[in-house]
């Protein structure tokens, strides 16, 4: 047996050393900057007046209309698979292929595993093993480091566990590597490496009757069998690029925003950047200070809302050393707020609890049909986006790019980001925004990118394409009863779940933060804890009742999938653009995010008290 995996003598469970090294010392970075100057941090009042009336809906039509179809990905597969290399540690540990059994097998060592190992260890569930691709724990915080990366959630109601590890975010809405190197300190705090598989994919999971065991495969050679399986890994896991004519000829340095390569010197360069979402936004502005010429490769403009970054203030540091549970106290105010916009700009009296409410509600004298409200929401969201786009104007000196960087479409449509430096980074002479509206960059070719017959000559080509949403790899090549995979059953009667963390036909098999996984709220550790919590409470009445196989009906996870499609239906319109969120305008209903606020809550505790939409054997 190599030193990689070995036996505790105490509990006879295997123990793993299997996290690599760091790779580059060169890995490096920051997150937002505290922004001094005021003007960059107020926003234009809200137009007087200003109704989203046929003429602006018209007009948000064509936005739309224009790039229908434009949506074009490929996988990182074949030659670009290269950019799917951990570029962030050193090559795998050596470890011999395991098929050994333990209880629970979890994929995934992101927040979600990291906060079932703490929370499975506490209700005495010790046989717990981890696969995790990366090289070390903090899954999206372990792959994306770019310059510039950080939280849009405040860090001291997002990142988990903050009490129960004496820790103090450093800045209120704190840097990707701030919250990669706490994912290691909770790691080695709760004794987490001694059982996570690092460099380690898991490739099929199949369902074996006669022994009510999982097989879980790996790239690995392992074919390790668990009772449970726990999906925890993500729900933008899988990078994706844009397909363009001739890209496999570019003969500069070219990587994805997700495996950001710090061996390529941008000091000087011309660089290239396709796409401009939340990544982009945050990663432009680091750019600019450093590259030579930065080409910034625009399809759709995002909306960017006021950051206000700051510092953890001396006396916030002070009162939550004397108060226990600020932080869970805090989280549960956070997931109070109804609206994304308020909650993201996150009102620091009313999350302290120094004010109740930060925000008269009106009252209504009659109640609103979900119609109605849908109406209302549409209003409120056009004059914030009103409000952006005049921000635009007030910041940014040349007309036409200011024109080029205003979005149409309902706020909140795509993924609303949050930055005090992007907009003023295009009043720079380095920095170049080329407007490929509607539908995209057109050509690469050997020396950069081609659109609309100007050439871009490039050294460097950054490719923030994202990721895509929901679609976690491992879905279709889970294999459950009668021999269907997850993916096929998926796909031959939609998806269909219950409360997104079980699927009729695959016993003993959970889902965190997957499709119709409901539960939370602006905040994704919400979620997570929520199902996390979910799985635990599952996982405690199977040990006391002796219950060893647990499935769900196929009855009420029909009614189930009904409510998200409905949900999804109705709210649609707020999601009326081309994004990934409603799969660019071609997911069916229901079959992605979860839509129905707090009636998850319902169907879950409907489910926890009569037990009935289970088969427990
Ligand atoms: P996105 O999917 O949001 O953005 C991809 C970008 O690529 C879009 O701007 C898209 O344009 C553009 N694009 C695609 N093809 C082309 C083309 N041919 N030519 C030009 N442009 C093209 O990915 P991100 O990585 O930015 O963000 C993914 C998600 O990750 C976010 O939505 C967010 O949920 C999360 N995230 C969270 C952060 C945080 O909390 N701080 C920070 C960063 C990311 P178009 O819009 O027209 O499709």
């Amino acid at each position: 047996m190599s030193n990689a995996v070995s036996v505790d003598p105490k509990t006879g469970l295997k123990q793993f050393n299997t996290r690599a090294g760091k790779a580059s010392d060169k890995i490096q970075g920051k997150g937002y900057a505290v922004v001094d100057d005021e003007a960059l941090k107020t926003l234009p009042p809200e137009p007087v007046g200003a109704v989203f009336n046929a003429a602006e809906q018209e007009k948000y039509r064509k936005f739309k209309e224009a790039r229908v179809g434009s949506a074009d990905y490929i996988g990182l597969e074949g030659q670009f698979s290269k950019y799917l290399d951990d570029v962030y540690s050193d090559d795998p540990v050596p470890r011999e292929p395991l098929d050994d059994e333990c209880e629970i097998l979890v994929v995934g060592a992101g927040f979600a595993g990291l906060l079932l190992w703490y929370k499975l260890t506490q209700a005495g569930f010790k046989d717990v093993r981890f696969c995790e691709k990366g090289g070390d724990v903090g899954g999206t915080w372990y792959w994306n480091r770019y310059p510039g990366i950080a939280c849009d959630v405040e860090a001291y109601s997002y990142l988990p566990l903050l009490e129960e590890m004496g820790y103090i975010p450093t800045m209120k809405f704190a840097g990707g590597f701030e919250i990669m190197e706490y994912c290691q300190k909770m790691a080695e705090k709760f004794g987490f490496y001694e059982h996570c598989l690092f460099h380690t994919t898991v490739d099929k999971t199949d369902w074996d009757e006669a022994t009510g065991r999982w097989t879980v495969k790996t790239d690995r050679g392992d074919a390790m069998k668990a009772r449970h399986v726990i999906l925890a890994n993500g729900i933008l896991t899988t990078p994706k690029l844009a397909r363009i004519d001739g890209m496999e000829t570019f003969g500069g340095d070219a990587f994805h925003t997700s495996r950001w390569d710090y061996n390529v010197d941008l000091k000087g360069k011309r660089v290239g950047i396709i796409g401009t979402g939340a990544t982009a936004v945050q990663a432009i502005p680091e750019l600019a200070k450093i590259v030579g010429e930065l080409y910034v490769f625009q399809r759709t403009p995002s909306s960017i809302d006021i950051r206000d970054q700051r510092e953890t203030t001396q006396e916030e540091i002070e009162t939550w050393k004397q108060e226990p549970g600020w932080a869970r106290a805090r989280r549960a105010r956070f997931a109070k707020i109804s609206a994304g916009r308020t909650a993201m700009r996150a009102n620091d009296d009313y999350l302290a609890g120094k004010v109740a409410d930060f925000k008269e509600r009106k009252q209504h004298t009659t109640e609103l049909s979900a119609e109605a409200l849908v109406q209302k929401q549409l209003d409120t969201n056009f004059r914030i986006m009103e409000q952006i786009r005049a921000r635009v104007d007030a910041i940014v000196e040349d007309p036409k790019t200011a024109e080029a960087l205003k979005p149409y479409y309902p706020y909140g449509c795509k993924r609303p980001t949050f930055h005090d430096e992007y907009l003023p980074a295009f009043n720079r002479p380095n920095v170049h925004l080329v407007d490929t509206a509607p539908r995209g960059v057109n050509r690469i070719n050997e020396n950069g990118v081609v659109h609309e017959g100007s050439d871009y000559p490039l050294d460097v080509l950054i490719y923030a394409t994202g990721f895509q949403w929901m679609a976690t790899s491992t879905f279709n090549m889970i294999v459950g009863r009668n021999g269907v995979s997850l993916q096929d059953k998926w796909q031959s009667e939609g998806t269909k779940t219950f409360l997104g963390l079980h699927s009729h036909g695959f016993p003993n098999l959970f889902i965190i933060s997957g499709p119709q996984g409901g539960g939370g709220s602006f905040n994704f550790t919400n979620a997570i804890e929520e199902h996390v919590d979910y799985v635990l409470w599952m996982l405690t009445t199977m040990r006391e009742r002796g219950i060893t196989k647990v499935d769900v009906r196929a009855e009420p996870e029909q009614e189930y999938a009904e409510h998200c499609q409905q949900a999804d239906s109705l709210t649609a319109p707020l999601r009326d653009c081309i994004t990934y969120y409603n799969g660019h305008g071609e997911a069916k209903p229901g079959s992605l995010a979860y839509y129905g606020g707090g009636q998850w809550h319902k169907f879950r505790e409907r489910a926890q008290k009569t037990l009935e939409p289970y088969i427990f054997d």
